[in-house]
């Protein structure tokens, strides 16, 4: 298999070590798996070769953008991951519209539109690092979605690679969030809206879910573009709260609200992305989000609450995300998903972990038709199937946010370089000696870890381990030796500069 994969992908784009298994075995669930191989493809021809490939020898298929997934649709199980990260060209930017391959991450794409007056607006809180591939097979909503929707509505059109791999450009919404199941994107042509030229929020503090639910049909009439909840049973868990009661941070699309300074109104949006992560490092690892009718908001929060499970999300669009730490609390929480008649799969797929909830049926004749020997992403969506391990992993928890900020990875694109990689096998207790010689100690990871998972520490000190044990490599000794007398691994002195002015990217 692997001179296979070679063969179409190139050796340098073919992953099978230990440090490749191990660094995609996860996704931002807590859902555990393990792949065979992992290829990062260039083109549509290379994925439709590959596809020919495995269809004849019956190896599973398992696309990938950036794991941030919460619902094990990423994990692979004994198969070949296609992580996309190097497919992440903005091919064109014209009009309307903007033609990308799949690997492209939100903010990215964003920043470049941003410069052009233009906007992608769906805005999960993970844009950081989910790329656009993820979002459309996802359907993501996100913050905005009361104003803008979710991806579905942003895309006019797919090129995606079939299980038979022939290579399709189509305009059939039917593959947008189709999780993977029944074909590869390979490119997208999403609409784009010109940017607000002002943004706002007002942030308000309530006593009860009854008035949670009042200020939610109250900014719905002034026409806010994101209303987002983070309750004050969170509030009080996380080291970094929004506020002390149930909270609420409203957005406009104008300078109606009361804080209009952009570098505050930037500042608040941030940390409200943050509580997702946040609340995973306190030990809330799991998560659900139906998506409530709004006029049962109030009795759903109650409800939940009263089972003692913190809750926040996108309230004006419904979506909630009820987070717990016990596996038991999800039939609980499904049993108030069923009481007050939510979907209970509002935005994060069913992936492996919502199949007992949820049947996408205009999938079935279509997964039928295109994939019959089930090559594509088995395991996902439909009944029955793979039961998932559960990850053990708590050196962090796996977000995937660091892949933005960390100049290591965006250089090679390879999770087994990432900082969440590293946190994966420090877990694991790994020994490789290269990976550990690529980590520059810029600290720009711990910049944005929501967590503070600290790991650029954990990385210098598992190089000092690794170098007392004696496993080591000329570079390493180097770096650590650098790293004791400079305070960087490159052996330089900067008057005036400290190491992370020098090399953070
Ligand atoms: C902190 C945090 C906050 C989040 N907030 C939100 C939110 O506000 N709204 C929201 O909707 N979601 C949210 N999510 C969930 C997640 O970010 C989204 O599901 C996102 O769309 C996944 O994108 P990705 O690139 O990481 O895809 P992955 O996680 O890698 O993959 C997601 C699914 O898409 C498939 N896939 C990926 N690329 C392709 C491709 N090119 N072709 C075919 N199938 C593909 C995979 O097989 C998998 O089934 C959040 C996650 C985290 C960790
Ligand atoms: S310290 Fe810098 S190079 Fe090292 S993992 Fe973090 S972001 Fe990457
Ligand atoms: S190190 Fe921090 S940002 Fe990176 S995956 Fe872990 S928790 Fe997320």
């Amino acid at each position: 298999m692997i001179d296979d994969l070679i063969g179409i992908f190139g050796r340098e784009n073919v992953g099978v070590d230990e440090k490749d298994i191990l660094a995609y075995s996860y996704d931002a669930s807590d859902v555990e798996g393990r792949p065979l191989a992992v290829v990062w493809p260039k083109s549509a021809k290379q994925v439709s070769r590959l596809m020919d490939y495995s269809v004849k020898n019956v190896i599973p298929v398992f696309p990938r953008g950036a794991g941030t997934n919460l619902s094990g649709g990423a994990v692979p199980f004994k198969g070949i991951v296609v992580d996309f990260s190097r497919m992440n060209n903005i091919i064109s930017i014209s009009g309307g519209s903007v033609v990308v391959e799949p690997g492209v991450v939100l903010e990215d794409l964003e920043k470049e539109l941003n410069g052009r007056g233009m906007t992608l607006p769906v805005l999960p809180a993970s844009d950081k690092a989910c790329t656009v591939g993820g979002c459309v097979a996802e359907d993501s909503a996100g913050m905005r979605a009361i104003k803008y929707g979710t991806m579905r509505d942003w895309v006019l059109g797919l090129e995606v690679v079939l299980p038979d791999g022939r290579i399709i450009e189509t305009s059939d919404l039917s593959f947008v969030g189709s999780e993977g199941v029944i074909c590869l994107i390979t490119k997208a042509t999403l609409k784009i809206a010109p940017k607000p030229e002002a943004r706002s929020l007002t942030v308000v503090e309530v006593g009860t879910f009854r008035e949670v639910q009042e200020k939610l049909f109250y900014y719905l009439d002034k026409k806010a573009s994101s209303i987002e909840l983070v309750s004050a049973r969170i509030n009080h868990i996380i080291k970094r709260p929004l506020g002390s009661r149930n909270t609420i941070v409203v957005e406009f699309e104008d300078a109606s609200g009361d804080i209009t300074d952009p570098r505050e109104v930037s500042r608040i949006t941030e940390h409200r992305k943050t509580i997702s992560s946040q609340l995973a490092s306190e030990g809330y690892v799991m998560v659900e989000d139906p998506r409530v009718p709004l006029e049962k908001t109030a009795e759903f929060l109650e409800e939940i609450d009263r089972l003692g499970i913190p809750c926040y999300g996108h309230l004006g669009y419904g979506v909630l995300h009820p987070r717990f730490m016990n596996v038991s609390d999800r039939r609980r929480i499904a049993d108030v998903v069923l009481k007050v008649g939510a979907n209970p799969v509002g935005e994060h797929g069913i992936g492996v972990l919502k199949k007992a909830l949820k049947t996408k049926d205009w999938l079935v004749p279509l997964k039928r038709e295109y994939d019959p020997k089930n090559v594509l992403n088995p395991g996902k969506v439909f009944p029955g199937g793979v039961v998932p391990d559960v990850q053990e992993v708590r050196t962090c928890v796996l977000c995937g946010m660091c892949r933005s900020r960390c100049p290591v990875f965006k250089a090679l694109l390879t999770e087994s370089v990432s900082p969440r990689g590293m946190a994966i096998f420090i877990e694991k207790g790994l020994k490789d000696t290269v990976f550990w010689e690529k980590c520059s100690q810029c600290r720009a990871c711990d910049g944005v870890c929501p967590m503070s998972a600290e790991l650029s520490r954990k990385i210098r000190d598992r190089r000092e381990q690794l170098i007392k044990e004696g496993v080591e490599t000329p570079g390493n000794r180097v770096m650590m030796e650098n790293v004791r007398k400079y305070g960087n691994p490159f052996g330089k002195t900067a008057e005036g500069k400290g190491p992370k002015e020098l090399y953070c990217c």
